[in-house]
C-alpha cells in the first residue's frame, strides 16, 4: 500500500527501527525528532500519517496532536500515538488529544502495519468524498448543511446465550443513547437489519466462537450493500494482537481489547459515529449537487446537460437492440405572448404545468428533458416512425385539450405546441449522427411553425 508517513520521535534509535519497518512495508517515510520539524515536513511533503512519541518529555505532544486535529489543512492526516504507557489513563489522554490510535510499547509489528492500512484507507476514502463536496459546491450547487449532532443507530452483535450486557451498559451511558442488541448468527441470517446501524460493536471475546466466523461477519458487513458503509468496532480478547490486526485487514474500523475503559470506548465509538455521519452528509451534498446539476430547477425535468450522454446512450442500447430511436423538438407556440399579456409568473406556470402533462403521458424508459426556455426535448427508443408520431400526435393534443389554469389572472388559458419528429433508421443510428438527427428534429419543428403550428411534422428521413 502507499503512503506518505513523518515518525517524529526524539530518540534517534526509535526512529530508525520505525522508519525500516516503513519502509520495507513500502510507504514514503520522513522521520525527524521536534514539534518545529515537523511543523516544517507536513508544510512541503504532506504525510498522510504520523507515527508521533506521545511520551516524548521534552515538548507537549498532546498539543502537537490537538493543534493537528483542529487546523482544517492538517485535520484528515490520521495520527497513530506510540510509546504511551500501556494504561488506560495515558491511552484515554492520547485518544482525546486527537489520535486515531494508541499502541503503547512494545509494539506488534504486524498490528501496526494493519492499523496504518485501516487508517490510510479511511483517509483515502474521506479524501475522495472532500473532493468531489468541494467540486460540486465549486460547481455552485448547495452548500454543505451545518454540521450537527444526529441521532446514530448503534447495534451490539454477540454471539447466541453470550449477551455482554456489561458492555452494553457501559456504551450506551457512554454515548448517552441506546444500544441495539443482536445475535451475530440472526444477523448473518438476516437478509437487512433495520435500521441501519451506524456503527456496529462486535463482541470478539466468547471463546465458543471461532474466529473465522466472526472473521466471516465483519467481512460480511463489509460487502453487504446495506451495511458496508456502517462502521465497526470490536472487541477482541487481550494480548491478541494478531487477531485484532487480521480483523482491521478484513475491513473492521477499529479494534479495542476486552477491558478497556468506559472512557476510552466511548472515545473511540464516538469518533466512528462523527466519521460515518460526515461522510453520509458528504455523500448525500455530492448525490444532491449532481442532481442538481442535471435537472432544471423550475420544472424538475432533466435539462440540457442530462441530454447529451443520457441520449447517446440510448442510440447506443438501439443501435445494438436493432430498433428504431425517435427524437422530438417540442416548442410552446406564442409563448412570448403568454409571458405579455399575463407576466412572467404565469409563464413559468404554463412550463410547470406542461413538463407534468408530458412527464405523466410517457413510458419510463422515454426520456423528457427542457432544452431551452419553453422548448422540451423527448427521445423515445423502440419506436417506430408511425408510433412516434402516433405519440407525438397525442402529446401535441394533451396540450390543447384542456386549458391551462394559470389562477387569477387567467383560469382558462388555452396553450398549443408545435411538434418536430426525427426518427432513427432501422438498425439505430451511429453515435455521431445523433446530432444530425437533433438538428433534423428541429428542422421538423421549424417546418411544423411555418405550416401554421399546433401541428406535428415529421423529418423528411423519418416520414
Ligand atoms: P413561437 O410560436 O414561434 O415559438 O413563438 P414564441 O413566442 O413561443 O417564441 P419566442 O422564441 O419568440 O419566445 C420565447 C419566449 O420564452 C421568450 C422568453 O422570454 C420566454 N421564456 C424563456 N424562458 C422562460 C422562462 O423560464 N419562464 C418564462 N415565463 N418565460 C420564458
Ligand atoms: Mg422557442
Ligand atoms: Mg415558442
Amino acid at each position: 500500500m502507499s503512503g506518505r508517513i513523518l515518525i517524529v520521535d526524539t530518540v534517534a534509535t526509535n526512529r530508525i527501527v520505525l522508519k525500516v519497518k516503513m519502509l520495507s512495508a513500502q510507504f514514503s517515510v520522513d522521520a525527524c525528532s521536534s514539534r518545529i520539524e515537523a511543523e516544517a515536513i507536513i508544510a512541503t511533503n504532506r504525510p498522510d500519517l504520523i507515527l508521533v512519541n506521545l511520551s516524548d518529555p521534552a515538548e507537549d505532544r498532546h498539543d502537537f496532536c490537538k493543534t493537528l486535529k483542529s487546523e482544517p489543512e492538517t485535520a484528515s492526516i490520521a495520527v497513530i500515538a506510540v510509546g504511551v504507557a500501556d494504561t488506560s489513563r495515558a491511552r484515554f489522554a492520547a485518544l482525546d488529544a486527537g489520535a486515531d490510535d494508541v499502541l503503547p510499547r512494545p509494539m506488534n509489528d504486524t498490528l501496526l502495519l494493519a492499523r496504518i492500512r485501516s487508517l490510510l484507507r479511511v483517509r483515502s476514502a474521506s479524501q475522495e468524498l472532500v473532493l468531489r463536496d468541494s467540486t460540486s459546491r465549486a460547481l455552485g450547487f448547495e452548500e454543505a448543511g451545518a454540521q450537527f449532532e444526529t441521532a446514530a443507530h448503534v447495534a451490539f452483535l454477540s454471539p447466541e446465550g453470550a449477551s455482554r450486557h456489561d458492555l452494553v451498559r457501559m456504551l450506551s451511558e457512554g454515548l448517552r443513547q441506546p444500544v441495539r442488541e443482536l445475535e451475530t448468527t440472526g444477523v448473518l441470517k438476516q437478509t437487512a437489519v433495520t435500521p441501519v446501524p451506524d456503527l456496529f460493536v462486535v463482541d470478539g471475546t466468547d471463546t465458543g466462537t471461532s474466529p473465522n466466523a466472526l472473521f466471516g461477519l465483519v467481512s460480511d458487513l463489509r460487502s453487504r450493500s446495506e451495511t458496508r458503509l456502517s462502521t465497526q468496532l470490536i472487541v477482541v480478547p487481550h494480548g491478541q494482537p494478531e487477531l485484532a490486526a487480521m480483523f482491521l485487514d478484513l475491513g473492521a474500523d477499529d479494534v479495542v481489547t476486552c477491558g478497556t475503559s468506559k472512557g476510552e470506548i466511548t472515545l473511540r465509538a464516538k469518533a466512528l459515529i462523527r466519521r460515518k455521519l460526515l461522510h453520509d452528509r458528504l455523500r448525500d451534498t455530492v448525490r444532491n449537487g449532481l442532481h442538481a446539476a442535471v435537472t432544471d430547477p423550475l420544472t424538475g425535468l432533466y435539462n440540457r446537460r442530462y441530454v447529451e450522454p443520457h441520449l447517446a446512450r440510448m442510440a447506443t442500447q438501439s443501435r445494438n437492440a436493432g430498433r428504431e430511436l425517435a427524437v422530438m423538438m417540442l416548442d410552446i407556440d406564442h409563448f412570448k405572448s403568454i409571458n405579455d399579456t399575463y407576466g412572467h409568473a404565469a409563464g413559468d406556470k404554463v412550463l410547470v404545468q406542461l413538463a407534468d402533462r408530458l412527464r405523466e403521458n410517457l413510458r419510463a424508459i422515454d426520456l423528457v428533458a427542457r432544452i431551452g426556455g419553453e422548448e422540451f426535448l423527448v427521445a423515445m427508443p423502440r419506436t417506430t416512425s408511425a408510433q412516434a408520431r402516433g405519440a407525438a400526435d397525442r402529446l401535441r393534443r394533451l396540450v390543447n385539450c384542456r386549458p391551462f389554469d394559470l389562477g387569477e389572472v387567467c383560469p382558462q388559458l388555452r396553450v398549443t405546441v408545435s411538434v418536430g419528429v426525427a426518427v432513427s433508421g432501422f438498425g439505430g443510428m451511429e453515435q455521431r449522427n445523433l446530432g444530425q438527427m437533433c438538428d433534423q428534429a428541429d428542422a421538423a419543428l421549424y417546418a411544423a411553425k411555418s405550416a401554421g403550428r399546433d401541428q406535428v411534422a415529421m423529418s423528411k428521413s423519418a416520414a
